[in-house]
């Protein structure tokens, strides 16, 4: 199953079983019990994107969302390292662990294979999303540790 459809799989679940309020270890826990084999970091993901759309449904999210947390450039076509195209999700990170490394556009599974992580100096995880009919891409992950 690709990333995307995953991640979407993840956030349906989390919306039919009402766990949207609960803690991110719990979610996980829950799923690891429930015997599918999603990773720790496509669940956080999928929770964050829930907590996304929701607030959308409340509030102009236009106006809503922190500057800092919106990608205001040009988003990038293709993934630095494997060339793939961007479509939902990308990372601007640090493209290996050597701290002198550069810094690129990375799509999800080369990020995840970087062993970066993400937070400050290590990287950035956007996602792709409809508002008012425009493309706005929003951050994710990252951006507070
Ligand atoms: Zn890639």
């Amino acid at each position: 199953m690709n990333e995307n459809k995953k991640i979407k799989m993840i956030s349906k679940m989390i919306i039919d079983a009402n766990l949207e309020n609960f803690e991110i270890d719990d979610i996980i826990s829950i799923f690891k019990t429930s015997g599918y084999e999603f990773n720790n970091k496509e669940i956080e993901i999928a929770k964050n994107i829930v907590g996304i759309e929701r607030e959308g449904q409340t509030n102009n999210l236009d106006d809503n969302i922190e500057e800092e947390k919106q990608w205001i450039s040009e988003p990038p076509d293709n993934c630095d390292i494997c060339g793939k195209k961007i479509k939902q999700y990308f990372v601007d990170g640090r493209t290996n662990l050597d701290l002198h490394a550069p810094w690129g556009f990375m799509c999800i599974l080369c990020h995840e294979e970087s062993m970066v992580g993400l937070g400050t100096g290590k990287g950035q995880l956007y996602y792709k999303k409809e508002i008012n009919g425009k493309f706005k891409w929003i951050g994710l992950y990252g951006f507070n540790y």
